[in-house]
């Protein structure tokens, strides 16, 4: 027989790292809701029919949030066997409010109270007993993160489910009157609905949640009847039923809290996480502070360290040890010349180029992962919030972006938390101008091989990306297309904690993963491509000079739309359309045709260096990050919008944004740093700027005001 335990709890309590814990999985664990926007099954560690489910966070069960409708349609429809709810100990109060209606469904709940670790260093203590007699369900003190308890509560709520009881009737959390009413509502249902969601129904009705009484086949004639004990109620409390669910669920809590929670007093003074955050989340300190980190981060793992790895992976590890071996080996069984040209050229310097930049990739991820689990990652959005508000944009917006530093694909998939449809069809088409893994390889490549002793390059990419997602979010909005109010953005900051090392490998190697993989399948097929296309001509003959291939054919009648961005030699060209499928591309392409290039005898990045000017280079670099990402993410898109046309736009804008920002990098960098004389084409990259200063500095479009609409309707 197969059981179903379901974890639920407000986001950022540590689902997501339970879930890991019990099933032996690694899905994302981030310190920000929306992360988990749909639910995860896994099977519990060394059960066969025991399904562990990862909900999204919610704070409550009245649903305003898409989260709390897909969490609260499952439990209440689909019914799992148990709840586990996770509480994060730090925050019991808040957490709790859930808790009073997760009980008052019919599952049975066990509770376990999260982040142990920290409410011990704090000197908390907190009664179990007493709160497990309160409520009426069994409770579990663990700590996801260090693996400790959770076994134990995972069996314990399997006994549980095992046992099929009904759960204990819920405790009366209301007073009297509220109870009165219930009752009488508890009394008139009873025939409508299963024995043990009784309270939940009665409490649904009691606050008039449309949602669940239109399911319910209320009588008119009953329902108005109730209506009157209802209103007579909201006479006597002079408050209306909603709210006086609302009120009494919190100051139960608060009661219960109180009794079974010591706090140590120091506590609330300052904790050490408010100090930090007094410095980090400042009002003038937060976003120098913010470029500080991330500038610290890129010169690590870009400009210094990683760069000297990648440096020895090219250059001495794929470039002699790993081709001088490939053609020891080809030689000694007498490969004919198509097949050495394709194991050297095509895959040891396609794939092979590709995987000499994951050194930088690894450090990137590293220390994304170690400023996102210590916390520092959501005072960014924070940050962030503080920032897009001020421009009519929702902080909302900016959590997929972060996401989007690994994988776009997840990033615009993570968009749909947020309600408004015209506010995420924006996130989507903007989310990927982040620099993701892929994005970064181009940055660690343009950097390591035209400006190796710059700081500021390769930061400077990670902050135009933000600065066109801002500015593009700021000339959207005032469309009318996506003209509104922001959404609200409630995201409450973790405190901050060490970061597990177990925890921050695991992350990195999350992300990273989906790099390598790529690197063997996409990458790997489209390089046989790209490498066959360079090797033959048309009547399939292996060629001796690359300018005869069938390659420099395809490249030669596209060069001319990416002439007038300076990159207008084939090469280039069939590097930029080859980098459509995927963004590593950008680069193996052009590993391939380094060492094809029978001049070059050198190690790829001397071949590369060949191709470009920095300044082609350069640009070369923005077309790729700020043009659609890849493929894969195109069609997510597509899938996302849900609408061709909506799909069509949004690839369309960022063909737009990134070959209008590369058409205005080259020729107007070309004027002002490199002698090119101001001409035609620099006065239509002049316009083009005027264009978009205007698009972001007009005023905004008029729009409704959907709370005063609301408002004035009562
Ligand atoms: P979810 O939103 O409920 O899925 O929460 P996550 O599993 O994504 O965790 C949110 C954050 O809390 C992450 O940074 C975790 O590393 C952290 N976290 C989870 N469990 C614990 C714990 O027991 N102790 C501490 N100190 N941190 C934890
Ligand atoms: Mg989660």
């Amino acid at each position: 027989m197969e059981i179903k335990i379901a974890l639920a709890g407000n986001p950022n309590c540590g689902k997501t790292t339970l879930f890991n814990e019990l099933t032996g999985s690694t899905q994302y664990v981030g310190n920000w809701p929306g992360v988990t926007v749909e639910k995860k099954d896994g099977l519990l560690k060394g059960h066969k029919d025991v399904i562990i489910q990862d909900l999204p966070g919610i704070y409550s069960l009245s649903p305003y949030t898409l989260e709390e409708k897909v969490s609260r349609r499952y439990l209440v429809q689909e019914q799992p066997d148990v709840i586990l709810n996770i509480i994060d100990g730090t925050n019991i109060e808040r957490n709790l409010y859930l808790t009073t209606q997760l009980i008052e469904v019919g599952i049975p709940v066990v509770l376990a109270i999260n982040m142990m670790d920290l409410v011990d260093a704090w000197g908390d203590e907190i009664d179990l007993s007493k709160l497990s007699a309160a409520l009426g369900c069994p409770i579990y003190k663990i700590s996801a993160l260090k693996g400790e308890g959770c076994l134990a509560a995972a069996e314990a709520a399997l006994r549980i489910a095992q046992a099929r009881k009904p759960p204990k009737e819920p405790p009366h959390v209301f007073t009297g009157s509220v109870e009165h009413t219930l009752a009488h509502i508890e009394e008139s249902i009873a025939d409508l609905v299963e024995p043990r969601n009784l309270r939940w129904y009665s409490v649904k009705v009691f606050e008039r949640d449309k949602d669940i009484t239109d399911g319910m086949a209320i009588p008119p004639e009953l329902l108005r009847h109730l209506d009157m004990h209802i209103q007579d109620c909201e006479q006597e409390m002079d408050d209306d039923a909603e709210s006086i669910i609302i009120n009494q669920r919190y100051e139960y809590i608060e009661k219960l809290v109180a009794e079974a929670v010591h706090k140590k007093e120091a506590k609330h003074a300052l904790t050490t996480s408010d100090k930090i955050d007094r410095i980090v989340t400042n009002r003038f300190l937060a976003l120098p502070i913010f470029v500080a980190v991330m500038t610290v981060m890129y010169y690590i793992s870009v400009t210094t360290v990683g760069g000297w790895a990648t440096d020895w992976t090219n250059d001495v590890f794929f470039g002699e040890i790993v081709t001088d071996a490939a053609n020891g080996f080809l030689e000694s069984i007498a490969a004919p010349d198509w097949l050495s040209s394709l194991i050297v050229d095509g895959i040891i310097g396609g794939v092979g180029t590709v995987l000499g930049f994951v050194p930088q990739i690894l450090l990137i991820f590293f220390f994304m992962s170690l400023l996102e689990d210590s916390g520092y990652m959501a005072r960014v959005a924070f940050i962030m919030d503080r920032i897009f508000r001020k421009f009519g944009l929702s902080g909302k917006s900016f959590i997929p972006v972060l996401i989007g530093t690994g994988c776009g694909v997840p990033a615009i998939m993570a968009a749909r938390t947020i309600e408004e449809q015209r506010d995420r069809r924006m996130t989507i088409m903007l989310a990927t101008f982040i620099p993701c893994s892929a994005k970064t390889e181009i940055i660690g490549m343009v950097t390591s091989v035209f400006f190796p002793d710059s700081v500021f390059v390769a930061p400077a990419m990670y902050f135009l990306g933000i600065a066109i997602i801002i500015l593009g979010g700021i000339a959207l909005k005032k469309t009318k297309f996506f003209a509104g109010e922001p959404a609200p953005f409630v995201m409450e900051l973790p405190a901050y904690h060490i970061p597990s090392f177990k925890g921050v490998l695991i992350h990195m190697w999350e992300r990273a993963r989906g790099f390598i993989v790529k690197a063997g399948t996409i990458i790997f097929t489209v390089c046989v491509i790209i490498w066959f296309l360079q090797a033959f001509n048309t009547s399939l003959e292996m060629v001796e000079d690359v300018e005869q291939s069938m390659l420099a054919g395809v490249g030669n009648t596209f060069a001319w739309i990416f002439s007038p961005l300076g990159l207008g030699d084939w090469k280039n060209t069939v590097a930029v359309i080859s980098a459509f499928m995927a963004k590593e591309q950008a680069v193996g392409t052009l590993g391939i045709l380094a060492g094809a290039d029978p001049e070059n005898e050198e190690a790829v990045f001397k071949g590369i260096a060949a191709m470009f000017t920095p300044l082609t280079a350069f640009t070369y670099m923005v077309l790729n990050l700020f043009d659609p990402p890849c493929l894969v993410a195109m069609a997510t898109t597509a899938r996302e919008m849900g609408d061709k046309k909506w799909a069509a736009l949004a690839i369309g804008f960022q063909c737009m944004i990134g070959y209008g920002l590369a058409f205005v990098v080259y020729n107007l960098g070309g004027w002002a740093f490199y002698g090119t004389p101001f001409g035609i084409m620099q006065g239509i990259a002049c316009v083009l700027v005027a264009v978009a200063l205007y698009f972001i500095l007009r005023p905004a479009a008029p729009y409704r005001k959907t709370v005063a609409a609301a408002q004035g309707t009562d």
